[in-house]
């Protein structure tokens, strides 16, 4: 079966208010074995919404309009639901006395207003609302000869949250055919979304059950991989053959088969090495000690560091010689190298991370432009140095540069 998700709210079409709404819903849904196919924002217009109501109901299965249950003016899905499935409205004599009792019991007058929230459409099943007033309502009906489900809820997430929880999710599962989902998630270090796709499709394309999505970001990207079956194992087999061809493919690019993410990963083996790691950095002055420390239990493994973003203080701190970095400049490989062997010395931990880059916008040269960025990592063994030219804003860069840091302690630890 499939959905569609109409977010009604004039404010949900301005820059300022987001429609979360709608991905909450669409997990309960798929949870069920319910593909959203669509998802429509309509204002607060009677006409604009009865002409989204008959289109979502002239291509799917479940249509579910959330918000305008209200008692303004503006509040107007029942009577376009109503307008749209052809039925009638009665005003429930019961929610009248409900909504009274409420407002009685704290002290307030109602204003005759808040009478429509208590219009029930012909048909329906009235879902009380716990949190609010407005309640919600269930249609089973026809549109054009086709059986449909019809939900109606409240707008705010957190009375949407609950009334779907607890009074739609068992009435759907009843009208849904049993379907089992299985869904894994790899994530991939440092690897072109262009090259990756390059590589996988020919494998990903031979499961044309499985449903690949493929999420790219600074210095990841994610695979998504979901199918359903009337099976549990079947579904869980194919997602699972699919992540082992995969993995076969993309190799050591891989960081984690269960979404974990890179950090998580580095934490994990060094917990496992008994290793500890400081950081020196500087163009992405703390970002890295950050996602470190992101992850509970670091302190096993993260001693500290320092943010060293003048010459003088990688000096100060990470005892990078002052004409080395007058020779080479502190946007230098020799000056990497200094950082990380310097802030490991300073410490006293198995690895040292030195950064040092261009974040730009501004700060470039033509010899050393924005994007450029060396990242060392020095242990034991000596210091391995990389030296990247990453595309993108500041943000960005910053981003890419940590998660070549982090990629390179995996890699070295792996
Ligand atoms: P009701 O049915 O209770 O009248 P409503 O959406 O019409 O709901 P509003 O006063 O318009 O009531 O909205 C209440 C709050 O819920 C607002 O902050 C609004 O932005 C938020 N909201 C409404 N729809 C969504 C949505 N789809 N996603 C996230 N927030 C939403
Ligand atoms: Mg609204």
């Amino acid at each position: 079966m499939n959905a569609e998700i109409i977010a009604i709210g004039s404010e949900l079409l301005t820059p300022f208010r987001q429609d979360t709404n709608s991905l909450y819903l669409t997990e309960k849904l798929n949870q069920l074995g319910v593909d959203v196919i669509f998802k429509t924002i309509v204002g607060d217009s009677r006409a604009h919404l009865t002409a989204a109501a008959h289109q979502a109901l002239s291509r799917t299965d479940i249509v579910i309009f959330m918000g305008g249950l209200g008692p303004t003016e503006d509040d107007l899905t029942r009577e376009a639901v109503a307008d749209a499935l052809g039925l009638g409205m009665h005003r429930d004599a019961e929610l009248v006395a409900s909504l009274e009792r409420r407002f009685a019991a704290r002290n307030m007058k109602m204003s005759p207003n808040n009478h429509k929230q208590a219009d029930v459409i012909t048909g329906a099943v009235v879902l009380p609302n716990a949190n609010g007033t407005a309640p919600g309502q269930w249609i089973s009906g026809k549109y054009e000869d086709r059986e449909k489900i019809i939900l109606l809820l409240p707008g705010p997430p957190h009375e949407l949250k609950a009334l779907f929880d607890q009074q739609c999710v068992e009435r759907l599962r009843a009208k849904v055919p049993p379907l089992f989902i299985a869904t894994r998630e790899l994530k991939i270090a440092m690897m072109g979304e262009s090259l990756c796709d390059a590589r996988i499709a020919p494998i990903y394309k031979r499961y044309a059950d499985v449903q690949t999505t493929i999420l790219a970001g600074a210095g990841e990207i994610q695979l998504h991989l979901k199918t359903r079956s009337d099976s549990l194992e079947h579904a869980q087999q194919r997602v699972d053959d699919l992540v082992e061809k995969l993995e076969e493919e993309l190799g050591d690019f891989v960081v984690s088969d269960n979404g974990d993410s890179l950090e998580q990963i580095v934490s994990y083996y060094l917990q496992m090495r008994n290793a500890t790691v400081a950081v020196a950095e500087s163009c992405t002055g703390g970002l890295l000690a950050e996602r470190l420390t992101h992850i509970s239990g670091s302190s096993r493994y993260f001693l500290g560091g320092a943010v060293v973003y003048s010459n003088q203080l990688k000096t100060a701190f990470a005892d990078v010689p002052p004409a080395m970095i007058k020779r080479h400049g502190a946007v230098s490989r020799e000056v990497a190298v200094a950082l990380a062997e310097g802030i490991r010395k300073r410490c006293g931990t198995t690895f040292g991370i030195g950064i040092t880059g261009v974040a730009g916008p501004t700060g470039g040269t033509a010899e050393k432009p924005v994007g450029l960025v060396f990242h060392a990592l020095a242990s034991e063994d000596g210091t391995e140095v990389v030296e990247k030219n990453f595309p993108g804003d500041r943000k960005r860069i910053r981003w890419f540069a940590t998660q070549q840091a982090l990629d390179m302690v995996r890699r070295k630890l792996k």
